[in-house]
């Protein structure tokens, strides 16, 4: 007892985990990226070739999964059945995936018990959808970090450019209004604000302003 859990949530593409990961590494704490959790479940199901919409072959699935979570260099990687999956999980239709896979209360509770877990062990700085109203609700800091769609669009169709993939602008602003349209709209822990989280628009902040912002925020909170 005692850690400090900081808990950031927002919709894709708002620059959470490049943010919330250089804010984590300056105060040095364990960065932990949930999102990369449900992206490792979508890459199990799609490997298996199961349909995103078949919800009983999803948790048919969730047994033969063993998820783990390791650290080097304080980088996080995720180890689905002992294969380091930290880059495949990153495409488009595994964050499909991943979007379909969190809708099923199974899936959620999954995960619910690892990423509580985590926060046992030191001081967390955990980013999510759900982390401050469901998984860590008793974090000392909650952070909503938001942008609007068409900032969040052009920040991930660069991000997509630079890793080679062949992308349209259209194709990734369609992709973040249907993420979040799922993600807010989804009957079990919907992406939304938690009543006593600060709100966070990063649309006209640069990198560095939004990580000073969020280090900000956490200094406020935890030294009240
Ligand atoms: O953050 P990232 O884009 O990697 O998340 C992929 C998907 O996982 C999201 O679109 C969302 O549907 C789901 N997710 C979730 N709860 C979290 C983190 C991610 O439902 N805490």
């Amino acid at each position: 007892m005692g850690y400090i859990a900081v808990a950031i949530d927002g919709p894709s593409g708002a620059g959470k985990s490049t943010v919330a990961r250089a804010a984590a590494a300056r105060l040095g704490y364990v960065y932990v990226d949930t999102g990369a959790m449900y992206r490792a479940i979508g890459l199990a199901v799609c490997r298996r070739g199961i349909a995103e919409e078949d919800t009983a072959g999803i948790i048919a699935v969730l047994p033969e999964i063993r998820l783990a979570i390791t650290y080097q260099n304080g980088t996080q990687h995720v180890v689905l059945n002992g294969e380091d999956v930290s880059e495949a999980i990153r495409t488009p239709e595994i964050a499909r995936y991943a979007s379909k896979v969190s809708a099923v209360p199974a899936v959620r509770q999954f995960l619910l018990d690892v990423q509580r877990g985590m926060a046992e062990n030191g001081n967390i700085l955990m980013d999510g959808r759900d982390i401050g109203t469901v998984i860590l609700p008793q974090a000392q800091v909650k952070i909503f970090l938001t942008a609007s769609v068409e900032a969040r669009a052009e920040r991930r169709y660069l991000e997509l450019c630079e890793k080679g993939q062949a992308v349209t602008r259209e194709q990734v602003a369609a992709d973040i209004a249907e993420r979040d349209r799922q993600d807010m709209t989804r009957a079990i822990a919907p992406l939304r604000q938690a009543e006593d989280a600060v709100l966070l628009d990063t649309s006209a902040l640069t990198l560095e302003e939004s990580i000073q912002a969020v280090l900000r925020i956490i200094q406020e909170k935890t030294e009240e």
